[in-house]
């Protein structure tokens, strides 16, 4: 846009926060739009049991197929629809969609009962108490079993309003929700805290799993994170795993389940199923 104004005057109003802020209101306006007309899409990404290689769930990752701009990532809209409060019906619109495809699958005979879909929870969900009125009814109306529904919450989002948290996080968990810690280590909740949240797993950030050296010889904090979830009684998943040596040496700290890129990225629906019941990505485990 600066650049059309001509040559002469490119400087003026080429500072990257000018053109940033520009994209923001354009993204911020066709975002009502793409809620409204479908341009959301959910993608799956398929969580491993390291020492099997057995799929046991998805976590459902949203894009926004947009008509001109191609797949678009959620860290560039999902900050943006926080900010101008259009992040409950979107959580809602992935939470609808993901629960309703699991139920497909589950009617097409294509996962079994154990099988669990996991979604990320934003900040604002997580301080309001309609959440659990829209779980409820998700449940109802899509008949899956709690216990197959998985939600993730930052520790950012956890430490936000930590009564708060507590007391949404319990009314899930005893429907039978699962509750996990996404992006662990990188917040600020402190460790003392962390007992008081009633939560099953524990998501190893990637930053952590990078810090895992191709020699081996550093391991850098994942232990020390794989001991605290031990301690705690919380299931481990790493994310982010895309070598064969952070592969190896995580389960060999007996971390349970992964994610990442080495495995398969997050994939369109009939493509991740079709991936879990094909044996493709199998050549990796013993
Ligand atoms: P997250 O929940 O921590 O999700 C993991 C991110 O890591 C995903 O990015 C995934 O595609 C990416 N990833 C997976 N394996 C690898 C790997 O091996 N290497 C690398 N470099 N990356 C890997 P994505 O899909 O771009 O999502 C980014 C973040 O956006 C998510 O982080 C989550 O915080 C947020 N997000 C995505 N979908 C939703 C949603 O429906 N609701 C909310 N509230 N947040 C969402
Ligand atoms: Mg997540
Ligand atoms: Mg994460
Ligand atoms: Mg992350």
């Amino acid at each position: 846009r600066a650049k059309a104004l001509g040559r002469g005057r490119y400087h003026i109003f080429d500072s990257t926060m000018h053109v940033a802020a520009i994209n923001i209101l354009e993204l911020e306006t066709e975002l009502h739009r793409a809620i409204k007309q479908e341009e959301l899409v959910v993608y799956y990404q398929p969580i491993v049991v390291l020492n099997t290689g057995k799929i046991v769930g998805f976590e459902a990752l949203v894009r926004w197929q947009h008509p001109t701009r191609g797949l678009i990532s959620p860290q560039s809209f999902i900050p943006i629809a926080e900010e101008i409060g259009l992040i409950i019906p979107l959580g809602n619109w992935v939470l609808s969609q993901s629960c309703h495809q699991l139920r497909k699958w589950q009617r097409e005979n294509r996962v079994d009962d154990s099988f669990f879909i996991s979604v990320n929870l934003s900040t604002r969900q997580l301080t309001q108490l309609d959440l659990v009125k829209y779980v409820d009814k998700i449940l109802d109306e899509t008949e899956i079993s709690p216990q197959c529904l998985k939600l993730e919450i930052t520790e950012s989002a956890l430490m936000e309003n930590p009564p708060v948290a507590i007391e949404i996080l319990q009314s899930l968990r005893r429907r039978g929700i699962q509750l996990g810690i996404d992006d662990f280590g990188t917040g600020y909740s402190s460790l003392s805290y962390l007992h008081y949240f009633p939560l099953d797993t524990l998501k190893i950030d990637q930053s952590f799993v990078k810090q895992i050296d191709e020699r081996s010889t550093d391991l850098g904090l994942v232990p020390v994170i794989i001991n605290i979830a031990e301690i705690l009684k919380m299931s481990v998943i790493a994310e982010g795993i895309e070598t064969v040596t952070q592969f190896k040496q995580l389960v060999a700290l007996n971390c349970q389940f992964g994610q990442g890129y080495l495995f398969s990225p997050p994939l369109a629906g009939e493509e991740a199923i079709k991936l879990m019941l094909s044996n493709e990505y199998q050549q990796l485990f013993p």
